[in-house]
C-alpha cells in the first residue's frame, strides 16, 4: 500500500482530527458484531462537506484507499478496515435543518444519528418513516448507504423510500449535490437512489433530504403465541387486511426469547413457554386498540397473547424483540446472516433454516428473528467455531434455492461478496462493476465491500 498523506490529512482536518495511535483508532477499527476489522493506516474526522472533498483528493492522489464509516453498527464488515486503509469517520457532520412541515422534509447532516433525527422530527409534530434498534449510533449516511430496513418496513418502506436528496462526495473528490426535494424529477439517472444500498462504495453522503412523515400518537402493541412459524406467517394477511394501521409485525421464537429474558433480566410474557411469537404494533391518529384486540382474539392457531395500551407496558412488549441482537452477542461472536425470501416461501425457509446449519455444526445455535411481512429473517449461529463460512455457504445457498437474497437488509459488505452471485446474475455484476469503475476507476472507496475482488 502507498504511504499514508498524513500531513496533508491533517491540513485538511486539524491534527487533532487525524487520529493514529492504536488506543485513539481501536473503536473505529472493530465492527459492532467483533466478527469484522483489522487495523486502520489512521481514522481521519472531518467536520464538513469540504473536508470529506479534500480527505478524498488527497488520498486518491496517494493513492490510499478510504474506509468510510458512520455509527459502525453495520453487521456486515462494510464500515471497518482490512488492513492500511484511511478510516473517514462522519460522525461530526450532525448538522441537522429546521423541519419544513409544510413539505414535511428535513436536511440531515451524514453524522446525525437516527434517534437525534427522530426526536427531531417529532417535535415539530412529525416522524421519520425508518426505525431500528441502533437507532442511537446508527447515522443517517450509513442508514443510506446500507439502505436500512428496520422495524418500520411495512408501513414507511426502507430507507431509499424516505431519501429525496443526497450530498455526496465522489471517488476524485467532487461533489454530487441534489437537496431541492423534488417530489418528481424526469431528468436522467437517479443518482440519489443510485446512493441507496451502495454501501460506500460510489460515493461518501454527507447530507440527506428526507421525506418525513405523520406523528402517529395512539399506539397499541401486542404480543401473540403461536405454535410455530407457519402459524405466524399465516395470521399475517388476514391482520393486514383488518388493520390498515398495522405499522410493524415481528417474528422470533422460543429459543431467541429465553437468550433476551436471560441478558435482560426480563419477566416472561405469559405463564408458559411457547414455541414462536409474533409482536404487532398499530399507531394511528385515534387509539387503534380496540381494533387490535379484535382481530388478534380471532386470529387463528392462537395460543395466548398479551396487549399492551400504555407506553411502558409497549417498551416491555418492544425489549422481547429488539434485545435480539445484543443478548445473542453477549453469547459469543456469532454468524450473522439476513436473508428474505419471497413471503410464499417463508415457512419453508423457516423451517428448513436449523436442520440446514446443524447439517454443518451439529452442536451450533441458530437464533431467528426478523421482519416477518418483507419474508426477512435475520439467522444468528453461535458456537460456529471454525466452520463460519461453511455454515454462511449451506444458509445463502438455501435462500438461493427459495429464490431469496442474500441481503435483505444490512447490505453485502465484506462478509458476504463471495455469495453475491448467488442472488445477482453476472450480468447485474458486471452492470454494477461498470458503473463502479465509471464513478471509482482507482477503487479508492471502500474497495473489498459489496463487489468481490477481481
Ligand atoms: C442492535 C442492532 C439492530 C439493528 N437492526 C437493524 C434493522 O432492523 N434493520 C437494518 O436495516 N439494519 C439494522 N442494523 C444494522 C445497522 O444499524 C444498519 O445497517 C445501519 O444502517 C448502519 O448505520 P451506521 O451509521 O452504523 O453505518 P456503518 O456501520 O458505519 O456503515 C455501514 C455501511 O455504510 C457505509 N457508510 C456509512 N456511512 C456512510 C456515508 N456517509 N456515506 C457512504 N457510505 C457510508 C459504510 O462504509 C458501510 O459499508 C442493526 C444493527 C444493530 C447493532
Amino acid at each position: 500500500m502507498s504511504v499514508l498523506p498524513l500531513e496533508e490529512l491533517r491540513t485538511a482536518v486539524g491534527a487533532e482530527h487525524v487520529l493514529v495511535d492504536a488506543g485513539l483508532t481501536a473503536s473505529y477499527e472493530r465492527d459492532w458484531t467483533g466478527r469484522f476489522g483489522a487495523r486502520a493506516g489512521c481514522v481521519v474526522r472531518p467536520a464538513d462537506t469540504a473536508q470529506v472533498a479534500e480527505v478524498v483528493r488527497t488520498c486518491a492522489a496517494a493513492g490510499v484507499p478510504v474506509v468510510v464509516q458512520g455509527g459502525n453498527t453495520g453487521l456486515v464488515g462494510g464500515a471497518v478496515p482490512a488492513g492500511g486503509e484511511v478510516l473517514l469517520s462522519l460522525t461530526r457532520l450532525t448538522e441537522l435543518g429546521d423541519v419544513d412541515v409544510a413539505a414535511g422534509q428535513v436536511t440531515a447532516g451524514a453524522g446525525v444519528t437516527l434517534g437525534r433525527l427522530q426526536d427531531h422530527a417529532r417535535a415539530a409534530g412529525l416522524d421519520f418513516g425508518v426505525d431500528l434498534a441502533a437507532r442511537d449510533s446508527a447515522t443517517v449516511g450509513g442508514l443510506v448507504a446500507t439502505n436500512a430496513g428496520g422495524i418500520r418496513v411495512l408501513r414507511y418502506g426502507s430507507m431509499r423510500a424516505q431519501l429525496l436528496g443526497a450530498e455526496a462526495v465522489l471517488a476524485d473528490g467532487s461533489v454530487v449535490s441534489r437537496m431541492a426535494g423534488l417530489l418528481k424529477d424526469g431528468t436522467g439517472y437517479d443518482l440519489v437512489s443510485l446512493l441507496a444500498g451502495s454501501e460506500g462504495t460510489l460515493g461518501i453522503v454527507t447530507q440527506a433530504r428526507l421525506r418525513l412523515v405523520p406523528r402517529l400518537t395512539a399506539r397499541c402493541v401486542a404480543l401473540l403465541a403461536l405454535p410455530d412459524a407457519d402459524s405466524a406467517i399465516a395470521v399475517l394477511p388476514e391482520l393486514r387486511r383488518r388493520l390498515p394501521h398495522l405499522s410493524a409485525a415481528e417474528l422470533l421464537f422460543a429459543d431467541g426469547l429465553a437468550l433476551v429474558r436471560k441478558h435482560g433480566h426480563l419477566p416472561a410474557p405469559f405463564a408458559e413457554e411457547h414455541p414462536a411469537y409474533l409482536l404487532l404494533e398499530c399507531a394511528d391518529t385515534t387509539d387503534p386498540s380496540d381494533a387490535l384486540v379484535e382481530a388478534v382474539s380471532e386470529a387463528d392457531g392462537l395460543l395466548d397473547a398479551t396487549v399492551a395500551t400504555d407506553a411502558a407496558g409497549q417498551r416491555a412488549l418492544w425489549a422481547y424483540r429488539e434485545q435480539h441482537t445484543e443478548a445473542i452477542n453477549a453469547e459469543g461472536v456469532p454468524v450473522k446472516l439476513d436473508v428474505s425470501v419471497p413471503t410464499g416461501r417463508l415457512p419453508e425457509l423457516a423451517a428448513r433454516l436449523t436442520p440446514t446449519v446443524a447439517g454443518v455444526v451439529p452442536a451450533a445455535r441458530t437464533i431467528v428473528f426478523g421482519h416477518v411481512n418483507e419474508g426477512n429473517l435475520h439467522v444468528n449461529v453461535l458456537d460456529a467455531g471454525d466452520d463460519a463460512e461453511r455454515v454462511t455457504d449451506a444458509v445463502l445457498r438455501l435462500v438461493a434455492e427459495l429464490e431469496g437474497s442474500i441481503s435483505s437488509e444490512h447490505g453485502v459488505g465484506r462478509a458476504k461478496t463471495a455469495w453475491l452471485s448467488l442472488s445477482r446474475s453476472r450480468t447485474e455484476i458486471a452492470a454494477m462493476r461498470a458503473i463502479k469503475t465509471a464513478l471509482d476507476p482507482q477503487g479508492v472507496l471502500n474497495p473489498g465491500v459489496l463487489l468481490p475482488a477481481v
